[in-house]
């Protein structure tokens, strides 16, 4: 992890106190010194480059954080878990020689497709966002590696066959990035994925790599977040669902409902053997009737729900009721198990 905080001057270096002062809080001052919360990670990333001399070699060099940021945003357009004052990136960043790029780049989005295909999301938009030329003040680096970094972007996309919208003027001040929006499941875009192409910051931390003439020279950086805000990613996944969380993400995925106290202790069994298997279970051990039981296990949204009673811990089985197909009837508590087993490893999105 990289430090919270860091000199404000490696902020101006960087060129966000230029290009980026809106979204940042104001500098702090420790001990005579000026200190800036971090809005991005990518300087820690730089210094990390930077520690060494790195040979051609070693390239790629791709590092990669859950690192926390903090953007100054009014507070008329916080909205719950979806735009907060701090959040968590899911960040990388890729040094790189000019000749891997765009092989660098398809992999980032080959990898956020597969993401998105895992959690369920197969609806979206994406985006070349590029800079807007009669705002050439707005962002740092000369025209000419604009154009040159766009191609590359563009070149990309259409090796891979991906239909993508230009957005004019939504680039990052230092280079041109692919956008994935995904639509949740009431027809709402979320920025998600983000692919950025930096020919500017390596120019500006002045990176380099030893190539195979024996010559410094500069590498470019490739931003990636796949997540975009893990916290945002999570209200998007609960809206998706409604709560209803497919079994793989469910946090709990089995609800263990004993009729009476007389049959606690197979109920207990029937939780540990899940949880044994490295199934989240949990015992519903509350002096409560069954119909209340159930019925909190159904507001919460967890996928199954096992009944024991004394006929269930005489055979060694679990009444099996499932949130929205109701009840399944009785199972051998293995089968039952492995089913399950199965059902989560295959991170089968059925709700
Ligand atoms: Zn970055």
């Amino acid at each position: 992890y990289t430090p919270h905080i860091m000199r404000l001057d490696l902020w101006k270096t960087s060129g966000h106190t230029n290009f980026y002062k809106e979204s940042m809080f104001g500098a702090i001052e420790v001990e005579k010194a000026d200190y800036q919360l971090k809005p991005m990670n990518c300087p820690g990333h730089i210094l990390i480059y930077k520690s060494k001399l790195r040979s051609y070699r070693d390239l790629p060099i791709r590092l990669a954080e859950l690192g926390t940021v903090y953007r100054y945003e009014r507070s008329g357009v916080l909205h719950g878990l979806m735009r907060v004052r701090g959040f968590t990136q899911d960040d990388a960043h890729i040094f790189c020689t000019p000749a891997q790029i765009e092989s660098e780049v398809e992999a980032c989005v080959d990898f956020a497709f597969a993401v998105m295909k895992n959690f369920g999301f197969d609806n979206y938009e994406v985006e070349l966002s590029v800079w807007d030329a009669r705002h050439a003040e707005n962002y740092a680096g000369k025209p000419e590696d604009w154009d040159r970094a766009t191609a590359a972007l563009a070149n990309t996309m259409a090796r891979m066959k991906i239909p993508y919208k230009k957005m004019e003027g939504e680039a990052a001040f230092y280079g041109p990035k692919i956008d994935i929006k995904l639509i949740d499941a009431i027809g709402r875009p979320w920025q998600l994925t983000t692919v950025q192409f930096d020919f500017n910051l390596p120019a500006r931390f002045g990176l380099e790599y030893v190539g195979e003439d024996g010559a410094r020279h500069q590498p470019l950086m490739v931003h990636r977040a796949l997540l975009g805000s893990v916290e945002r990613f999570f209200g998007i996944l609960i809206e998706h669902y409604a709560g209803a969380f497919p079994a793989w993400l469910a946090p709990v995925q089995a609800e263990v409902c004993p009729v009476s106290e007389k049959v606690l202790d197979y109920a207990r069994h029937v939780t540990d053997t899940l949880k044994r298997r490295g199934l989240r279970a949990h015992l519903d051990d509350r002096n409560e009737k069954l119909p209340a039981k159930i019925r909190d296990a159904q507001i919460q949204k967890i996928p199954y729900m096992l009944v024991v009673g004394g006929k269930e811990a005489e055979a060694g089985t679990v009444s099996v009721r499932h949130r929205s197909k109701g009840d399944l009837g009785p199972k051998p508590l293995a089968e039952f198990v492995d089913s399950l087993q199965k059902e989560v490893e295959s991170r089968s999105i059925s709700v």
